[in-house]
This record gives C-alpha cells, sequence and structure tokens, in this order.
C-alpha cells in the first residue's frame, strides 16, 4: 500500500512543471488540479482511505460533517471573499495587518498600519482598510486597492515568549525573529525556560508499533490497546483518550474519515494535516493564542525547495495527497508542510525497553537514542539556531522543555541548534546541511570564527576518535568481565574522550556523555556491585581522578536536564547518565573508600545531593 503513495509522488513527478516557479498556494493549487482529474488519483486516495471493516466503531461523530470547511468569514461590506482559494492566490495576507509602503501617488500613507480584507483576483490587488492609531477600521472612506509590492506584513508574533516571563520574540537582524532574554539568566537556572505541551505530533513510521501514539512510551510488556480503526496504539487508555480529543493527534475526526493513509505516507505529511486540523479546531471554538502555525517561517524550506526540483515536487505533490485523504484544504496542507519541515522537533527517547536494573554499566555504555514522534511547538519554534548553543531542549512526556546551559546576558539571544554541534561536524558539513534543510547561511561564532581545527584536521580526529569507540563497544557488546578487557574498553574510552576534547567546548553533551561511560566502565573494573548502588552497596572503589571526572559529567548533565525528585523516572539517556553518576558518587561518599580524600568532589557532590535533596536515607 505504501508503494502507492510512491505511485502518486511517480505521477507528479511526470505533471508538467507550470507551477513549479509560483507561490506555494498557487502551486500547490495547480498541482492539485491536474492530480483530481487523473481517474489513478481517485483511485488511490480511496484505497488509502478506505474503511476498515466491520470492526469499525463510530463514536457518533457525524461523518457528513468532515469534508465541508467552514463557510468563508464574512469580510466587509464592499469586497466579499466568494472563492476562498482565490483569496488565497497572494498566501496568507488575508486577515493580516500591513504596513503601506512605496507609494508613489499617495506618499503620505506610506508606513501606515493597515488590514487586509480580500484579494481582488482580477485586479490583482489586495482590498487594504487603513487603521487607527488605536487599531480600529478607518471605514469612512472604504478600503484601498493595493499591489502586493506596496504592502508587508506587520510582524505580530513579537512579544511575549514561554509562561515564565524570562525572554521575549524580537526582530533579530539578519536572522528574522528570535528569542532574547528579558533578563540576566544564570548559567542552567533551576528552572526550565520553557516548557510546552505538543501543539501536534505524529509517531515516527519506523515506531509506529513499538510505541505509544500519544507519550511515546515503549509498548514492550503491556497490553495491546489499539485505536478502533488499528492505526494507532497506546499504552493506556487514557493516552487513546487523551488522543481523541486532541486535533492535533490522532483525533476522532481523522479516525471517522478511516484510511491506511497515515501509516503509508511520511510523518510530516501527517504532521501537517493535524496542524491544520487543529488550527480549524481552535479558531473555530475562538481559542486564544499568541501565534498560529501560519506565524512560523515557512518561506525558508520553501526557498530552499527552490534549489531541487525534485524536493519541491515531493512537497507539493505530499501536500495534495495528505490533504485529500484528510479532506482537508491543500493550500492549508502544504503551508503546515514546510511549516513542518522547518520547525519540527524530534522527540527521541533511548532505545529498547526502559531497563529493570538502571545502573547496570553496560546499559549506561550501550545506551543510544532514537527519534520516535515528530511534533511541532509554536513557542520553542521561535529559537534560532547555533552550533554553538546555549541552551538544550529535552522531551519529556509530550512536552519540550528548554534549558540554558550556560549564562546569558539581558537581551543575548536563547539559541538551540537545529542539527549537529560545533565538534559534531566540519564548519562545511554543518552550513551545508543547514542551508539545504533550511535555507539559512549560519552566521554563529563557530561558523564565522576561527575553525579550532582545521577540517582535514577535524576528519582525521573524529574518524580516529571513533575507530576508539568502536573498539571499546565491541568489547562492551562480547560480555567478557575479564579485568583485561575492562582495561581495554577503559582505555580505549579514554582516548576517545581525550581526542572528542579537541573539537568541542565545554559544557558539552558529548564529552560528558564520553565521561560517564568511562566512569560506568571503571566502576565495573574497580567491581563495584553495580546493581546494588541503588542501596548504597558498592564494594570497590573507583580513584578519585575518575570521581573527579565523574562529578564534572555530572554537573555538565544536570545543565542540560532538570531536577527531578524522582528518580527511576529518568526517560532521556542524558536523565539516565545522571542518575548513573549521582549514584555513583553517593556510594562512593557513603563508603568513604580508599582515595576518597578530595575534599572538593566530596562538598561538590554534598552540594549535589542538597540541591537534589537526595539524602542518605535511614
Ligand atoms: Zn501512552
Ligand atoms: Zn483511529
Ligand atoms: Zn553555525
Amino acid at each position: 500500500m505504501g508503494e502507492r503513495v510512491d505511485q502518486l509522488l511517480g505521477m507528479a513527478v511526470e505533471l508538467p512543471g507550470d507551477w513549479i516557479g509560483t507561490e506555494p498556494r498557487e502551486a500547490v493549487k495547480r498541482m492539485m488540479t491536474q492530480l483530481s482529474s487523473r481517474p489513478e488519483f481517485k483511485e488511490a486516495i480511496a484505497m488509502l482511505t478506505e474503511r476498515n471493516g466491520p470492526e469499525h466503531v463510530s463514536d457518533g461523530h457525524d461523518d457528513a460533517g468532515d469534508d465541508g470547511d467552514e463557510p468563508p468569514a464574512p469580510v466587509g461590506p464592499i469586497v466579499g471573499r466568494d472563492d476562498p482559494n482565490e483569496a488565497a492566490v497572494e498566501d496568507d495576507l488575508v486577515g493580516c495587518e500591513v504596513t503601506l509602503k512605496g507609494l508613489k501617488s499617495d506618499p503620505g500613507k506610506n508606513g501606515r498600519i493597515g488590514k487586509v480584507k480580500a484579494w481582488l483576483p482580477d485586479r490583482g490587488r489586495f482590498a487594504v482598510v487603513l487603521l487607527d492609531d488605536d487599531g480600529v477600521e478607518e471605514c469612512a472612506r472604504g478600503p484601498l486597492a493595493l499591489k502586493p509590492d506596496n504592502v508587508e506584513r506587520v510582524d505580530k508574533e513579537g512579544g511575549a515568549w514561554g509562561e515564565r516571563g524570562v525572554a521575549r520574540v524580537e526582530r533579530i537582524p539578519g536572522a528574522g525573529r528570535g528569542v532574547v532574554a528579558d533578563r540576566e539568566l544564570a548559567s542552567a537556572e533551576a528552572n526550565n525556560l520553557l516548557c510546552e505541551p505538543a501543539y501536534a505530533t505524529a509517531v515516527n513510521r519506523k515506531r509506529a508499533t513499538a510505541r505509544c501514539h500519544r507519550c511515546f512510551a515503549t509498548l514492550a510488556g503491556s497490553p495491546l490497546i489499539e485505536c478502533p480503526c488499528a492505526m494507532a496504539r497506546y499504552c493506556s487508555s487514557a493516552c487513546r483518550r487523551a488522543a481523541r480529543e486532541d486535533p492535533g493527534d490522532h483525533c476522532a475526526e481523522e479516525c471517522a474519515r478511516g484510511g491506511v493513509w497515515t501509516a503509508m505516507i511520511d510523518e510530516t505529511s501527517v504532521l501537517a494535516t493535524r496542524v491544520v486540523r487543529k488550527d480549524r479546531d481552535e479558531t473555530k471554538r475562538g481559542v486564544e493564542r499568541r501565534r498560529r502555525f501560519t506565524d512560523l517561517d515557512w518561506r525558508g524550506v520553501w526557498k530552499a525547495t527552490g534549489k531541487d526540483r525534485e524536493r519541491r515536487v515531493r512537497a507539493v505533490a505530499l501536500a495534495c495527497i495528505a490533504a485529500a485523504c484528510a479532506g482537508l484544504d491543500e493550500g492549508d496542507v502544504l503551508t503546515a508542510y514546510l511549516v513542518a519541515e522547518g520547525n519540527t522537533f524530534y522527540v527521541k527517547r533511548p532505545v529498547g525497553p526502559k531497563p529493570t536494573a538502571p545502573y547496570d554499566w553496560r546499559e549506561i555504555f550501550t545506551m543510544a537514542e532514537c527519534a520516535v514522534a515528530s511534533a511541532l511547538f509554536l513557542d520553542a519554534s521561535m529559537l534560532n539556531h547555533s552550533c554553538e548553543p546555549n541552551c538544550f531542549a529535552s522531551f519529556p512526556g509530550r512536552e519540550i522543555r528548554i534549558r540554558n546551559t550556560e549564562k546569558v546576558q539581558s537581551g543575548g539571544q536563547l539559541l538551540i541548534s537545529y542539527g549537529p554541534v560545533a565538534g559534531g561536524e566540519s564548519r562545511d558539513v554543518r552550513r551545508s546541511l543547514l542551508s539545504d534543510a533550511f535555507g539559512f547561511e549560519c552566521k554563529c561564532n563557530a561558523c564565522v570564527g576561527r575553525d579550532r581545527v582545521g577540517s582535514v584536521e577535524f576528519r582525521r580526529v573524529k574518524q580516529t576518535a571513533s575507530m576508539y569507540d568502536d573498539r571499546a563497544m565491541s568489547l562492551v557488546q562480547s560480555g567478557d568481565d575479564s579485568p583485561e578487557v575492562l582495561q581495554t574498553i577503559t582505555l580505549a574510552a579514554r582516548q576517545s574522550m581525550g581526542l572528542l576534547h579537541q573539537l568541542y567546548r565545554w559544557p558539552n553533551l558529548t564529552l560528558a556523555m564520553e565521561a560517564t561511560r568511562v566512569a560506568a566502565v571503571e566502576s565495573a573494573l574497580a567491581g563495584c556491585v553495580v546493581r546494588g548502588w541503588s542501596e548504597g552497596r558498592a564494594n570497590g572503589r573507583v580513584d578519585s581522578t575518575s570521581l573527579t571526572m565523574a562529578k564534572d559529567a555530572l554537573l555538565c548533565l544536570s545543565a542540560f536536564t532538570e531536577k527531578r525528585r524522582d528518580r527511576g523516572e529518568a526517560d532521556g539517556v542524558v536523565e539516565r547518565a545522571r542518575d548513573f553518576l549521582v549514584n555513583l558518587l553517593i556510594s562512593h561518599r557513603r563508603h568513604k573508600p580508599a582515595g576518597w580524600n578530595d575534599v572538593s568532589v566530596s562538598s561538590q557532590v554534598n552540594f549535589f545531593c542538597m540541591m537534589h535533596e537526595i539524602h542518605d536515607g535511614p
């Protein structure tokens, strides 16, 4: 069935490309006209949206009402908006506030603010009503007819960001909008800068059978709770209920439309339809939000697809297919698709089930993360990119949490990394990845500053480090616990870490994780009774140099994760690594093994335990 989607994509490539250079809404409209005239298209959509047999359970949803979009909103008395598609030719300006500019006939109006009431297709102009200083429409003289060149959208998305009032959205010279701190932010603030629930999500197709589609927890070992349509599965009935009620998820409406298409098409397309449905639902219900999905950047991605015909055809064709399957407007779905391409966060979780003995050194050594879902967040998407970011995102449940990992001056920009950080890839590779995916040229400090190491040297160091890493990993996986093997693993891990130190700037997650691995294998080498750690029984001892390193790594990892009282709830590899180190250090503090004389380590751990409310227990 997945080949149906591929066939449709193949068909789209063959179509005449008269649309290719037009604006997104026009492009997708033209392609839809071409596609929908083909019987193969109709047939394929019918198959993709076919209902499941008799086991399909209706939830009382009135199917007849699903297809119709809302009637177009009434506009000013002078210009009607009869055909929403016509009005949408000049993408999303209708209903927006604009600044007037470049008027030669009436230059006094330049700089004034107006509101676009309609697009007049036959005249190629916008109908714009001027607003007075209080934002009230000046209706007396009727709307002006203005060329697209004479209006520029007012940036209304500025202002508040997050719930804590510590940062705001601002225009950043040369970088569109960004988030800046409203006051000085201490390094690793105790609270998250942002906790934002996902606006919409789509589970990763490869993980669709292994993960709860709502909270993305692993389904291994739990009873199967499926949606009646069998297209979504959950860890609990609470998750299933929550999904049905959320238009940003596999909601009752999506379910009632039926079909296998959500499992056959890429998750970005699924996400795009959910974004559109959520927006439509919230608009209908009058939900107030600071910004809509259309306020996020999609032009960068559209521009990037302009360099790659195949990618542009694919984006437009997928929007057509997804819109037809979901019963939504293809222009809206394409905008949402472009927004999703440029703004999606990948929710990551550790690979495999949650370990029952969380402090096994092997698990700490080999744990890895995988992307389990794509998610859109309206506030978090305002953050700009840097290859040396000062903020870090984590994804407990369906939320995104943003923490700053170093001090940020008041007025300083909050930055996350969209791709590999400096040290992860060489400057050239990073810049071309960013420009291909998001359509911008990275001008971060790491990209415009002097290279720490040249790109030839970079590749050499990286290759050698990963060679050591592979050696360590294969020995860990061999299961051999003999002291000789553990010694070899320790050496290899230390070599790899030493090399990576040349590439990364501290505080850095990769380095801290590498240090945690070294601590893990050294604890095994020292003969610690690892399974008893949570009860504080360590028989062996880890030498004080390694403990110092573990402490540094712990402080670093703590900057990336939030304070959690309920230990054992760790749902990311960073949290797990941090828990591991806390236990390692606590158990050594209690038992005061030989070599535990380093006052500074001891007091730091005491401080950390105090800070994180970890007690010695009875
Ligand atoms: Zn769940
Ligand atoms: Zn369903
Ligand atoms: Zn950069």
